[in-house]
């Protein structure tokens, strides 16, 4: 069996890349891309090589703490006092308000094994379902779109399969600063000449980058996904560019035809949709006939998809035009989220969300209650918990005290901060567990030190549904890896937890959930990864989902009807604003600001097309007020053609920035994924913050 004792994954973008980790002593000093990596066979991206920097940055908290109060000063305390006194506060909050009055927020920084203890906390610890991640506020309308229209909440197929694609379909994704080792495959795969269409309202670096160009850009308006989508099935159907075959063997003929006179109805001709998109009837037509005739079809996506209004709606649009064209169901085809973080799909595979157990069963399943009930030794509440925004309005009136956060900055990473800031100001006991005093913790009562991947064991799931092994190269700075942490706390408050290592949380979790019940370490040591489902019928895991048959039995097609967001632009505000990624950062920066990747960027700036600029007296790099109805901030402006007139852009990566204090209200109606994407702003010079 290969030594696989220094190899790693990188704990930042949904990819999974494996890693060698270059040891001097007991510090990382290299990260070397492994050959033998299935996620990235020898490659990495900039983020990737530097992402050791920040396990020993001097701003690492390594003792626990606690204050009475948030306007108090930090005082350090033995681990033990940490705990007793987080179990006697939440003891006494459930005491005096309710079960219900304390939650807890998983990390898709964190492993499986650590989301897995976090929501067995909540559950058994303090009785109820009030758990969610960070997945709430990016692809949580994956996980309802695809689990309703094929039944379960992952993408279809593996990294391989772009290699067998003839048309790839890229909406609002940018792969090249996203997800950059799978976007160089990618771009391998049109170079040999695949055929490209991106819909997305930025000119991104695919649209044209060397030898490939896409053979249609959809530079559709801000929040007009659904309508675009809906107007390619309408071409696909008025045309009869559908695959008859597949619809009625997998799916459901009457449900298509029901679906087929929906999109066929004028208003989603695409010469109707064209005024509200913006996007010609022509490129729609070209788009869709490209899509459905030329081969094996891939849909790409991302948080451009989702962190809308119409967030699930518009991932069961993209469902709905894969099974239209027969695209699922073998290499080369299927629908594939990019998620954006090392672990979000394992985070929500693990249980994360307060309606689904792990395995993305749902609470009120009696069955699947009893399972655990009885490892537990608990009866389990069968109603859904609450969401983190629910969460947030309940402790602004005064219902919800209690939180326990682990690896997430919600105060930087949710949207309208100052509401987020109003609830956990209202909260009487809020636990970070960080590796850094990130914003969130300016809210905080108690700060527990956090480990980094390089400090324990444990597994990552990549947007592909590979489970890869992390591994510890180094002794915890802190003294403990998160799971020892959250299982002290467990103990603390009456579990009588007895894990000796992840791999005793892994069984657990193969124990008890149907898709991962083939998964052991030992397995994972022989096949370096393996994907979910992985069981008795797929012993080394399932590259390629719905080969056959749908999870549901019969795939569902759903009726998409386009809504406008209620964010409309006005006389005061006029444009439209939409956020995203660069290479080098990642998320809010927390990680790569202290890594050396500050050296290829530390700004947040504003892309401005020059027609909105001139009109504005703004110049290249002058300091710009970005204005919204929620708030407004202050960066540097850069003009671009890659944005149309009427259409701003920035990333989200500095503190200093905080995008998201103008970011709105507004959320996906199915789980409540905020809109980021579309915020109506105006932009005037400033003299800078
Ligand atoms: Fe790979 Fe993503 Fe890490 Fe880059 S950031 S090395 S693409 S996992």
């Amino acid at each position: 069996m290969p030594d696989h004792s220094e190899i790693t994954t990188c704990a930042y973008c949904g990819v999974g890349c494996s890693f060698k980790a270059e040891m001097k002593g007991e510090e990382v000093v290299r990260m070397v891309p492994y050959k033998d990596g299935k996620a990235n066979r020898g490659h990495s991206c900039v983020k990737g090589r530097f992402a050791y920097g920040y396990a020993t940055h001097k701003d690492r908290i390594l003792n626990p703490m606690i204050r009475e109060k948030i306007s108090d000063p930090w005082r350090e305390v033995t681990w033990e006092e940490a705990y007793s006194h987080v179990a006697s506060e939440f003891r006494r909050i459930q005491h005096q308000y309710g079960r219900g009055a304390v939650g807890g927020i998983t990390s898709s920084r964190c492993t499986n094994e650590e989301t897995y203890l976090v929501q067995k906390l909540v559950r058994q610890g303090f009785g109820n379902n009030n758990v969610d991640t960070c997945a709430r506020v990016c692809h949580s309308p994956t996980g309802y779109g695809l689990k309703t229209t094929f039944g379960t909440s992952a993408g279809t197929q593996d990294f391989d399969s772009v290699e067998q694609t003839d048309v790839v379909l890229v909406i609002g994704a940018n792969p090249t600063d996203g997800h950059p080792v799978f976007a160089s495959r990618l771009k391998k795969r049109l170079r040999e000449g695949a055929k490209l269409i991106v819909i997305d309202p930025r000119r991104i670096d695919l649209v044209r980058t060397p030898h490939v160009e896409a053979s249609y850009h959809l530079p559709l308006r801000p929040g007009t996904n659904v309508a675009v989508l809906t107007a390619l099935a309408h071409v696909i159907v008025s045309e009869g560019l559908f695959d008859e075959a597949f619809i009625r063997e997998r799916c459901d003929w009457d449900e298509f035809q029901d679906w087929a006179s929906f999109v066929l109805q004028p208003e989603n001709s695409p010469e109707a949709v064209e005024k509200a998109s913006g996007v010609s009837a022509e490129l729609i037509r070209g788009a869709a006939r490209l899509y459905a005739t030329g081969g094996n079809g891939a849909i790409y996506y991302g948080l451009g998809v989702t962190e809308h209004s119409q967030g699930s709606t518009t991932v069961m649009a993209i469902a709905n035009l894969a099974m239209a064209t027969g695209n699922l169901g073998r290499p080369g085809v299927g629908v594939n989220p990019l998620r954006g973080q090392n672990n979000v799909q394992g985070a929500c595979d693990m249980g994360s969300f307060p309606h689904e157990m792990p395995g993305y069963r749902h609470i009120s399943e009696d069955a699947t209650r009893a399972i655990y009930e009885s490892l537990w030794g608990v009866k389990l509440d069968n109603e859904p918990g609450l969401r983190i925004p629910n969460m947030l309005d309940a402790a602004v009136e005064g219902s919800f005290k209690a939180l326990y956060v682990q690896g997430e900055d919600i105060l930087q990473s949710d949207p309208n901060t100052h509401h987020v800031a109003a609830g956990l100001e209202a909260m009487e006991c809020v636990v970070v567990h960080d590796l850094f005093l990130n914003e969130t913790a300016n809210y905080a009562h108690v700060f527990l030190p956090g480990s980094t991947f390089l400090e324990k064991d444990g597994t990552f799931t990549n947007a592909e549904r590979r489970i890869n092994r992390v591994r510890k190269v180094m002794a915890p700075k802190n003294g403990y890896a998160d799971w020892e942490v959250t299982q002290e706390m467990a103990r603390a408050m009456g579990q009588d937890w007895t894990y000796a290592h992840p791999s005793e949380i892994m069984d657990e979790i193969a124990a008890t959930t149907p898709s991962f019940a083939g998964v052991t370490y030992d397995l994972l040591e022989r096949e370096g990864s393996v994907q979910w489902p992985c069981n008795e019928k797929a012993p080394t895991g399932t590259p390629v989902m719905h080969i056959g048959g749908f999870v549901r039995g019969k795939g569902k097609f759903v009726r998409t009807a386009y809504v406008a967001t209620d964010e409309k632009v006005g006389p005061r505000f006029p444009l439209l604003l939409t956020t995203g990624r660069i290479l080098s950062q990642y998320n809010v920066g927390a990680q790569t600001r202290r890594t050396d990747n500050v050296l290829w960027h530390d700004e947040d700036l504003l892309e401005i097309h020059p027609f909105d600029a001139e009109n504005r007296g703004i110049r290249d790099r002058d300091w710009v007020k970005l204005k919204s109805r929620s708030g407004e901030t202050s960066l540097r402006a850069r003009i671009t053609e890659r944005v149309a007139p009427g259409v701003v852009y920035t990333t989200f990566h500095h503190p200093a920035t905080q995008a998201n204090v103008v970011t709105t209200e507004y959320s996906d109606w199915a789980t409540n994924c905020p809109e980021y994407k579309v915020t109506a702003v105006e932009v005037s010079p400033s003299n800078g913050p």
